[in-house]
């Protein structure tokens, strides 16, 4: 059983979900973000805010919680055309991908993961990847992870798990998660702190949280959170 997970957080709904999972989970937990040019730096700035919310609101979380990583990845800017990397407005590409895919992402995120984790002795490597209520992002999907993980395990000649927890998850079984974890506290906080919108839009709170409430990452957010509300 590893006891030490580095967790890829961004600073949204799912990664912040999923580090409350690695902190009951893990004895000591890493974090890495990666500024990659986006159009919007309030994601990152979320990030910063919900680490110090999550240690002054769990101390049996904080003394698990270790340092957290932001790593330059400004080149994937200059690579990608993309609406989450320049001014551009959101739609559906002829791929049938919406033109927020940033080509290779994950699998670059991973792969600088693994590396820091490897330096840090961390094995496991924690991500908000999911296959159930998604924008059909190939490098999300259960078997990219699975041969990422094969991939990163031989090339560094150690073992490097890749945790998905969210994997089968729809979004309202995902506030689910996070309520059983820490609570309504968690839940608040994941609220009022974290950010999804594509937009960047912070001016506006809704019962689910910040943003525009019509981008794609909005309305997934929205409707999660009514049928959770509904079920709970
Ligand atoms: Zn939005």
């Amino acid at each position: 059983m590893y006891t030490n997970a580095l967790v890829l957080f961004s600073g949204g709904q799912d990664s912040t979900t999923c580090l409350a999972w690695a902190l009951e989970r893990y004895r000591h937990v890493e974090t890495i973000g990666f500024d990659y040019g986006q159009r919007h730096r309030v994601e990152l700035e979320c990030r910063t805010t919900v680490l110090a919310q999550l240690r002054d609101s769990f101390p049996q979380w904080s003394e698990r919680l270790g340092q957290d990583h932001v790593l330059d990845l400004s080149l994937l800017g200059q690579i990608s055309d993309t609406a989450l990397t320049q001014s551009k407005a959101i739609e559906l590409q002829s791929s049938g991908l919406p033109n927020t895919f940033v080509p290779a992402r994950n699998l670059m995120f991973l792969t600088f993961a693994a590396a820091l984790a490897y330096r840090r002795g961390l094995t496991v490597l924690v991500g908000g990847m999911c296959e159930t209520d998604y924008s059909g992002y190939p490098d999300c999907r259960d078997n990219t992870l699975k041969a990422m993980q094969v991939a990163l395990s031989l090339g560094l000649d150690a073992p490097m798990v890749i945790e998905t927890p969210l994997m089968w998850l729809d979004k309202a079984a995902t506030w689910a998660m996070a309520q059983t974890l820490g609570g309504e506290t968690l839940v608040q906080l994941i609220k009022a702190q974290t950010h999804t919108c594509y937009m960047g839009d912070r001016s506006r709170l809704h019962d689910w949280g910040y943003g525009c409430g019509e981008c794609p990452a909005c309305a997934l957010r929205q409707a999660g959170y009514a049928e959770f509300i509904l079920e709970k």
